[in-house]
């Protein structure tokens, strides 16, 4: 870890990505002398590439803007890079490399050939008009069309990067290639996306929470859960999460929570769904709105009391005092829908009180799993039923758990998901890499 930090410096959360797996993989790596011979965790923890662009665009004032772009090509060992576009004024290269880092790991736990990357800009889309997302996305579209393809790199979305830019993007590749054909996912339905792709994320992550339950002999049906979030994973989690009878007591955005005492109602989730992906509003308007529902300005939701903590907004949103609230209040699962929303000190806490945590690479893995099926559908030009996806995504999930459960059960007896998915992430990996010899 020493070397990681001294060839990282100031990239915070790509060491600390790094030092979670190291950490989790320790004792496991030991037995193995091929793995210590080829180098193959200190391998990983380079990037294959990492490209570095300017965006120049034009502002509705016709300002001209200059952002950064970045693709992060991180690792292609069991299948091309894949992995979202970040847009968001904190994105930065450690940012995005530690992304790339989980993706890897995650990509390899759905059973697909999927290998890990992550891209994205400093660029806001808040505020911005359509007209000027259309121009930034036709300008990082053009430098990143060059690296990308359908068995190289396939892009998709993650933050500030939703069906609107998804079609931008798509629009100016086509335009520059001339080629129809798989290299971003996410896409509408009219053009090759794929059903149940906007729902996966969030829906996994429950089918996810449901299996561990069910090997705790527990059932769903009449938990309570705070969410943290109101983007695509935390909205359609709290949709599977009605839909599984369980009472959501909370969403949040950047200016702050609102607390639903009775649970949310579909008609509300519905309002919010339309708030927040059409009318791109706050989260504040929900309790203007609504009589059940009130708004605590800059506050968070783990202060709450509930079964379930499901944080759904950004990394290192948890740290180490809302972990012992939660703790404190009852909490006995954290499901990590968004990647790495829990600080190294939180996760400490939360394993000494045996809370149980899904980590993010194996609870949100849903989308990614539902990205490569879309690339299937792509690669056969077909377009499968939404049933069967819905089939596909249970199952991909149910696997990811088992696979979970197995590589990180303890002596004891007891289980500790992080280790397991970060043992099984790595192990496919690994495998693929030593196969392919010194490179
Ligand atoms: N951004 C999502 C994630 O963090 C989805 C990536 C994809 O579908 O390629 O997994």
């Amino acid at each position: 870890m020493q070397d990681v930090k001294n060839r990282n410096p100031n990239q915070d959360e790509f060491v600390q990505a790094v030092g979670e797996v190291a950490n989790d993989i320790y004792n496991w790596v030991q037995g193995r002398d091929d793995y210590h011979d080829a180098q193959i965790l200190h391998r990983m923890t380079e990037p294959d590439r990492i490209v570095s662009f300017r965006v120049v665009w034009e502002d509705d004032d016709n300002n001209v803007r200059v952002q950064r772009g970045w693709r992060v090509q991180n690792n292609n060992a069991i299948g091309p890079y894949k992995g979202g576009l970040r847009f968001s004024p904190g994105v930065n290269e450690s940012v995005l490399k530690f992304l790339a880092f989980e993706q890897t790991f995650k990509n390899s736990l759905t059973g697909l050939p999927l290998g890990g990357g992550k891209g994205g800009s400093d660029f806001d889309p808040k505020g911005k008009s359509d007209a000027e997302v259309m121009r930034f996305c036709q300008s990082f579209m053009t430098e990143l069309c060059r690296h990308i393809g359908p068995s190289l790199d396939v892009p998709a979305g993650d933050i500030g990067v939703g069906a609107r830019e998804i079609g931008y993007l798509f629009g100016q590749y086509k335009r520059i290639t001339g080629r129809f054909e798989g290299v971003l996912t996410g896409k509408a339905l009219a053009y090759g996306g794929s059903q149940m792709r906007p729902e996966a994320t969030g829906f996994g992550a429950v089918y996810f929470l449901r299996e561990m339950l069910k090997s705790d002999d527990q059932e769903i049906e009449g938990k309570t859960a705070i969410l943290s979030g109101s983007g695509n994973v935390a909205l359609y989690a709290a949709r599977k999460l009605i839909d599984c009878k369980v009472k959501v007591l909370s969403l949040s955005d950047s200016d702050g929570v609102i607390e639903i005492k009775e649970g949310l109602d579909e008609k509300q989730l519905e309002w919010i769904q339309t708030l927040k992906f059409e009318k791109r509003g706050r989260i504040s308007e929900a309790a203007d709105e609504f009589d059940g529902i009130t708004f605590h300005k800059g506050k968070t939701p783990w202060a709450l009391e509930a079964d379930i903590a499901m944080p759904c907004a950004t990394q290192n949103e948890l740290a180490a005092d809302a972990a012992k609230a939660l703790a404190g209040n009852g909490i006995t699962h954290v499901l990590e829908g968004a990647n790495m929303p829990t600080t190294a000190d939180a996760m400490a806490v939360l394993r000494e009180k045996g809370v149980a945590v899904a980590p993010a690479k194996a609870a949100n893995a849903g989308g990614v799993a539902v990205s490569g099926l879309e690339m299937s559908q792509n690669a056969e030009r077909m377009s499968w039923e939404r049933a069967k996806l819905d089939d596909l995504l249970t199952e991909i999930m149910a696997d990811i758990h088992h696979k979970c459960r197995k590589a990180g059960k303890g002596d004891d007896g007891s289980v500790d998901y992080r280790r397991g998915a970060n043992i099984a992430g790595f192990e496919k990996v690994a495998d693929a890499m030593l196969a392919y010899g010194v490179m």
